[in-house]
């Protein structure tokens, strides 16, 4: 028989809203120490109080010895905040020593349009129109920020013959004397990737560690994003806690511009260090892998019933069999009788274990920060399972029925990412399996000097800490 379910939404549109909103303060989560263990939906409200002050808090904590940011030896060591660029001039028009005479330079000033810039340098309004007539693209040039720099380049005769500005670190724009009147020129500079240690202790916050490490906040959410299964950065992080990852920075002369992306990193939570390696198999899909090669989501099962069949897979619009309407169906039904166990679908926490509306008897769990599953229509559930109770992966957590909206016996599972459903079945989920083996060679040949070469810094870095 086939089992049909007409489950509605897995939360009513406002839980819905209410639910991305919580994913957005868990994102906010990882600015918070939790001073005790508290309630989960406590620590958001908590969290969303705070988050004002925590920013305040950030000059006054004091810097702490335990944390700090190195180079790798070999990358640049150039200071990356300074940028000189932009400082303002004592003269509005340069006259650089010891380069060519025929060279100006123009800070652009409060009130200064590319006309006013132009009589600065003595070129004429027909010259401003024939280089904004020249192209669609010159009118860039007009777009002028104060402190930008226009380098004009003149003939003997005073004349326009070509101009550049540097927009950004990455990018320029560029006008140069042609036959037919000017041409216009956007240069883009590649930035050199090159790897950074950094390492901390946790003193308060995730993200005040980090900080201090100089990480951004984005490479601080990819952090706790690699580590997002293992631990649950609202709850379990705690002072002493240590983490230290090598990420690539971009630069572009001498200078950084940017970051990429995190290539290795450990994370030390209460006593327990995992780690995590940045793999880009044969196909070209990256994901991260702990040291060992094992995923670092292996905890998931992909199916959470043995001897079952699918009976209806995931959709974002499926015509439904009885109502005869596209409705999405946002989990996977898997048929079995009555009675047959279900198992949690990795280590987590149960939210919700109870009536749920056209769900009947359902389990949700919490798995770390990011990922929560749904066990739908259950006939009961498991000794021990209720809200609030943890479940280790595998364990049984109820039973297959069909109580709510079911027509049969069957599972309805459903798997959420941030707050959004996916197909559990997905093979784009970047959840389940571990290295191929025929990739585990070519893995452990990067995987072994990254931790290597952390290994190396953090004792180098140690032995400086000795010194002092
Ligand atoms: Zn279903």
């Amino acid at each position: 028989m086939t089992s049909t379910t007409k489950a509605p939404p897995l939360y009513p549109k406002s839980h819905i809203l209410a639910a991305s909103g919580v994913a957005a303060l868990l994102s906010l989560a990882l600015l918070v120490f939790p001073s005790r263990e508290v309630e989960a939906k406590k620590t958001y409200i908590n969290l969303e109080l705070d988050n004002g002050a925590e920013y305040a808090e950030l000059q006054d904590e004091p810097d702490s010895a335990a944390s700090q940011v190195r180079q790798s030896p070999f990358a640049n060591t150039a200071a990356a905040d300074t940028p000189t660029d932009n400082e303002p001039q004592p003269a509005q028009v340069e006259e650089p020593p010891e380069t060519d005479p025929l060279q100006r330079i123009v800070r652009v000033e409060n009130g200064d349009t590319l006309s006013t810039v132009f009589a600065k340098v003595g070129l004429s309004a027909t010259t401003l129109h024939a280089v904004l007539n020249s192209s669609k693209e010159a009118k860039q040039l007009t777009r002028l920020k104060v402190g930008q720099a226009l380098e004009f380049k003149l003939s003997t005769d005073g004349e326009l013959e070509s101009l550049h500005s540097k927009l950004s670190d990455l990018e320029s724009i560029a006008l140069a004397k042609s036959e037919k009147g000017f041409s216009f020129k956007r240069e883009l500079v590649k930035p050199e990737v090159q790897t950074t240690y950094s390492h901390g202790v946790i003193k308060s916050s995730l993200f005040l560690s980090a900080k201090r490490a100089g990480l951004s906040h984005s490479l601080t959410m990819d952090l706790a994003n690699v580590f997002g299964y293992d631990i649950d950065f609202a709850m379990d992080i705690r002072e002493g806690d240590e983490f230290e990852l090598i990420y690539e920075k971009k630069v572009v002369n001498g200078k950084q511009v940017g970051t990429g992306n995190i290539l290795s990193a450990r994370f030390t939570n209460r006593g327990k260090t995992y780690t995590a390696v940045r793999y880009t198999n044969k196909q070209g899909n990256s994901s991260y892998y702990n040291a060992n090669g094992e995923s670092m989501r292996k905890a998931f099962i992909r199916t959470p019933v043995d001897f079952a069949r699918i009976s209806s897979r995931f959709s974002t619009g499926r015509r439904h069999p009885v109502l005869n309407k596209i409705r999405a169906h946002k989990g996977v039904d898997y048929a079995a009788p009555r009675g047959t166990p279900i198992k949690a679908a990795g280590d987590g926490r149960v939210t919700l274990a109870g009536r749920h509306g056209g769900y009947g008897n359902a389990v949700i769990i919490q798995h770390g920060q990011r990922y929560r599953t749904l066990y739908a229509h259950m006939n009961g559930f498991a000794k021990g399972i209720r809200s609030g109770s943890n479940v280790k992966q595998g364990q049984i957590i109820g039973y297959i029925g069909t109580t709510g909206l079911s027509t049969g016996p069957h599972l309805h599972y459903e798997f959420q990412v941030n707050g959004v459903h996916v197909d559990p079945l997905s093979q784009k989920l970047p959840m389940a399996d571990p290295i191929a083996s025929s990739e585990k060679a070519r893995f452990m040949q990067l995987s072994k000097p990254l931790m290597a070469q952390m290994d190396k810094e953090k004792s180098t870095m140690l032995a400086l800490n000795n010194q002092r």
